[in-house]
């Protein structure tokens, strides 16, 4: 008999998008003509076509690959060195923030990175998470065993939840409890928030202290557009010894159906052994992606190298300006009708209080009946969330500005 991983069954089994599905297909199923006038604004995918310079790079190495001579097999498990190096001096040295090319590890995706680096951790860890949070973080901890069962509001035992309001700016205290590693994510999905360098300050002080490690997801650091706040956790002095960072080419170069991604692992970076031995955690991170993955294709590197040139990092620009516009809508139009709303400043999300009295699926509810809008209710991303939703500005121009326009004529 074989035995099957029993922290699966703890899962709330993929509660929220399955729920938001079967709404919607209920209410479309009973008002058909409502249905073709549906707006998502729920979903956190990009919309729009890829950077032309990475079309044409992508063109190019596929050309490549047909010559015997210029034909790739496997690569380095690691990463390209074009590619790493394209990364560590554009996003990090050229910013003035010390990386090497080999503390860049590629990959395809941030969303796998953050669930695969729990591989060279321990057991022993208490783990800390954001609520409210992106789902990854809290179910990859589940899988590896690092907690217990649910609560009824859908919180796991064993995981320490740190609490993200309008009172804390939706970046956590520093909680009371001892923890080791601690799940941070600036802009924040799905908030839209971002954090000051004083408050991921607080955060590396606590780290080194406490000998505890930052997982710092920055995802969507290209939608950061005041010049005070920090693109980096390692524009903080002294993050190189207590942080882990995860960038990605998904929401910057519109790479979602493409995939890659980063990961930055200082080789200053240590971890205690259970015999009591601090050790680095690079050299594990290296082993477990020779072990464990074969690489990202040649031409998906190719056209990740493309978004550095001076015409891509253009054409990504223009992307995430075009979202961006996309989310001033979505913002204004809530603020409008009185809404309280937080984000879509330099993130593509909008994090909307619902009113008073009203539960995150009521309103989930009310704007799909009421202006045919798809919403993320804030509760499914934890207890914290509940009283919010989330708009998501990723969406073509002509679906912003007719869902601004819905938002604008609801009674609420
Ligand atoms: C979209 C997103 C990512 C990127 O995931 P990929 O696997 O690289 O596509 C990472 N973190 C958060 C919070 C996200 O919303």
């Amino acid at each position: 008999m074989a035995y099957l991983n029993d922290n699966y069954l703890k899962l709330r089994a993929g509660y929220l998008f399955p729920e938001i599905a079967r709404r919607v297909a209920s209410f479309c199923d009973t008002n058909p003509d409502a249905a073709k006038r549906l707006i998502r604004c729920g979903i956190g995918d990009v919309t729009e076509p890829l950077p032309e310079a990475a079309i044409a790079a992508m063109h190019k190495a596929v050309d490549e690959l047909a010559h015997r001579e210029t034909f790739r097999g496997y690569g380095p498990e690691q990463g390209y060195d074009f590619l790493r190096k394209a990364i560590a001096q554009n996003d990090y040295r050229d910013r003035g923030i010390e990386v090497a090319d080999d503390e860049i590890f590629v990959s395809d995706g941030s969303k796998c990175d953050c669930g695969n680096i729990l591989d060279i951790f321990g057991h022993e860890n208490e783990i800390a998470v954001m609520d409210p949070v992106y789902p990854v973080y809290v179910d990859t901890n589940v899988m590896a065993g690092h907690t217990g069962p649910a609560n009824e509001l859908g919180a796991f035992e064993g995981l320490v939840y740190l609490p993200c309001t309008p009172a804390n700016g939706f970046v956590p205290e520093i909680p009371s409890q001892r923890v080791d590693i601690i799940y941070l994510c600036y802009p924040n999905n799905p908030t839209g928030a971002t954090a000051t360098r004083e408050q991921l300050t607080k955060w590396v002080e606590y780290a080194r202290q406490n000998e505890a490690i930052i997982l710092y997801d920055a995802a969507y650091e290209a939608y950061i557009s005041d010049p005070a706040l920090p693109h980096s956790i390692f524009e903080i002095p002294g993050a190189r010894d207590c942080a882990i960072e995860f960038r990605s080419f998904s929401k910057n170069g519109g790479f979602t159906g493409v995939r890659c991604a980063f990961t930055v692992v200082p080789k200053t970076l240590t971890a205690r052994a259970l015999n009591g031995e601090s050790r680095p955690l690079h050299p594990l991170w290296s082993r477990r992606m020779s072990t464990k993955f074969n690489g990202v294709s040649y031409p998906v590197q190719r056209a990740a190298e493309a978004l550095y040139t001076q015409e891509g990092s253009t054409q990504v620009r223009a992307l995430i300006e075009y979202y961006m516009g996309n989310a001033r809508i979505l913002r204004e139009a809530c603020m409008e009708i009185g809404l309280e709303v937080y984000g879509g400043v330099n993130a593509p999300y909008i994090w909307v209080a619902t009113p008073p009295g009203i539960g995150s699926w009521d309103m989930f509810d009310m704007m799909l009946e009421e202006a045919n809008i798809v919403i993320t209710p804030g509760s499914g991303f934890g207890g914290a969330g509940e009283g919010y939703f989330r708009i998501s500005a990723f969406n073509s121009r002509a679906n912003a500005e007719e869902a601004a326009r819905r938002i604008r004529a609801m009674d609420l």
